[in-house]
């Protein structure tokens, strides 16, 4: 068993722009993309799923104007 802990463990990268990680922002490096990454997150939680709000009910009439049946000649 060998233990290689790099010394810099704490030290990651920013998973928004790659740049080193700041301990105030972990795991991003500036505030800014700990926001983006949070509007992401926020954008996939928010995933609004196809609303078609429409009324059914009426949309099924059984109009009085039958083709074929009328006899209209
Ligand atoms: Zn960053």
């Amino acid at each position: 068993m060998t233990q290689s802990n790099p010394p810099a463990v704490a030290h990651g990268k920013c998973p928004i722009c790659g740049r080193p990680t700041d301990t105030k922002y972990r795991p991003f490096c500036s505030r800014r993309c700990a926001d983006v990454d949070l509007a992401r997150w926020l954008r996939g939680a928010y995933v609004i799923p196809d609303q078609e709000d429409g009324e059914e009910g009426e949309a099924e009439r059984e109009g009085p104007n039958e083709p074929g049946s009328g006899s209209r000649h």
